[in-house]
């Protein structure tokens, strides 16, 4: 993987008049701090005399959940409780599986509605909530447009499919009846993609049936989307690390929340260069391109959904208009690295929480 070069950056606090700088060091961008000292397994593994970690490969990536629990046996119930819930997810919501409910509602488009799962409707109507927030930066219908990008081998679309495709993406034709726990998408042709908002359910899920169980600290993550609760051990808080957009194994900075949810989205997770432009996987609705204006977006929210929407939803939009929707939101806060490598804080950042790597 060629990366391009990388240049010392700049930590700043955004603010309405020019942003003031605050530590200086390398730029970084998004993983969890543990992933890098601790290779993945998918067999329960003791880390200390109370420590587990298990993951295993969910959602088309890892899930990992780590409890910090004396009771061993209520530790390993727990995890698996929560694995098999994160697994009822993705049969309800995966668009790579045709039996699902989203792949039911897709086949179904332009024709009929379809019956869901509580748990859907609640993915898709909060979905639909951040889509009129963020004006359409956030779509769960760019499927059609998605599908004609190809990352793997480096396939731009051609511009005639990309228009007619460009047709089908339109959050404004899911039409949601609470009432009969509901489906419809309006128009023919149309696809229902959940793939920026159920990670981020699926680990507040795994979450509330740790919690269930009587296990209350841990930490959930599924790709970069995660869940911290509690602490690992006496003064030990759980350690989020931000992974530097360009530099894979270097940290931007570390959190050290002790309740909280955090996703990242990034341009450097599903990406070709070519002509000397970077292509990757968060695409703006209105173009079918690549949003250009980040590097990488990472959002602390109350849940891990409105994380994983919203570090999608601000990657689209560009640091300008997602500081102003994040005015509306007192309880969220995010890190941006914008497009030339800077990194931006929201002003309402818990500083303790954040601290160099
Ligand atoms: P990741 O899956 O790497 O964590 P995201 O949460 O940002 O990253 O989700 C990206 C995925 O969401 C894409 O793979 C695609 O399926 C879908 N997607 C891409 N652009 C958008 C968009 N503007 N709105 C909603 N979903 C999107
Ligand atoms: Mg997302």
């Amino acid at each position: 993987m060629s990366l391009p070069i990388l240049l010392p950056g700049t930590m700043k606090r955004a603010t309405r008049n020019p942003p003031s700088p605050m530590f200086h060091y390398l730029l970084v961008g998004l993983s969890l701090f543990s992933l890098l000292f601790f290779p993945h397994h998918s067999r329960a593994q003791v880390l200390d005399e109370r420590v587990f970690r298990q993951s295993r490969m969910i959602m088309g990536t890892s899930v990992e959940i780590t409890v910090s629990q004396t009771d061993s046996q209520r530790a390993e119930e727990a995890t698996a409780a929560a694995f098999r819930e994160v697994q009822r997810m993705d049969r309800l919501m995966s668009h790579y599986r045709q039996g699902s409910e989203v792949s039911q509602i897709t086949r179904h488009a332009g024709e009929k509605e379809t019956a869901v799962s509580p748990e859907t409707l609640e993915v898709i109507e909060r979905a639909l909530y951040f889509s009129r927030l963020s004006g359409g930066a956030f779509d769960i219908t760019i499927g059609p447009v998605f599908r004609l990008w190809n990352f793997r081998e480096g396939k731009i679309p051609e511009e005639k499919s990309l228009q007619e495709n460009l047709k089908k993406v339109d959050y404004r034709k899911i039409k949601v009846d609470r009432i009969k726990s509901s489906v419809y998408l309006e128009g023919r042709g149309m696809e229902l993609d959940l793939g920026a908002i159920a990670k981020g359910y699926a680990v507040d899920r795994a979450a509330a049936v740790l919690r269930q169980a009587g296990v209350e600290n841990f930490l959930v993550s599924a790709g970069g989307d995660l869940t911290v609760s509690g602490a690992k051990g006496k003064g030990m808080p759980w350690s989020i690390g931000i992974r530097h957009p360009r530099l894979p194994s270097e940290l931007l900075a570390q959190l050290r929340p002790v309740q909280a949810a955090v996703a990242t989205s990034g341009d450097y997770e599903k990406f070709f260069l070519k002509g000397g432009e970077r292509y990757h996987h968060i695409l703006t609705p209105a173009t079918g391109l690549p949003a250009r204006e980040c590097q990488s977006v990472t959002i602390m929210a109350p849940s891990a959904m409105d994380a994983d929407a919203l570090a999608t939803s601000i990657f689209v939009l560009g640091p300008k208009e997602g500081f102003a929707l994040l005015e509306r939101l007192p309880d969220v806060h995010a890190i941006i690295v914008d497009r030339r490598g800077s990194v931006l804080l929201s002003p309402r950042w818990p500083a303790a929480i954040l601290s160099p790597p």
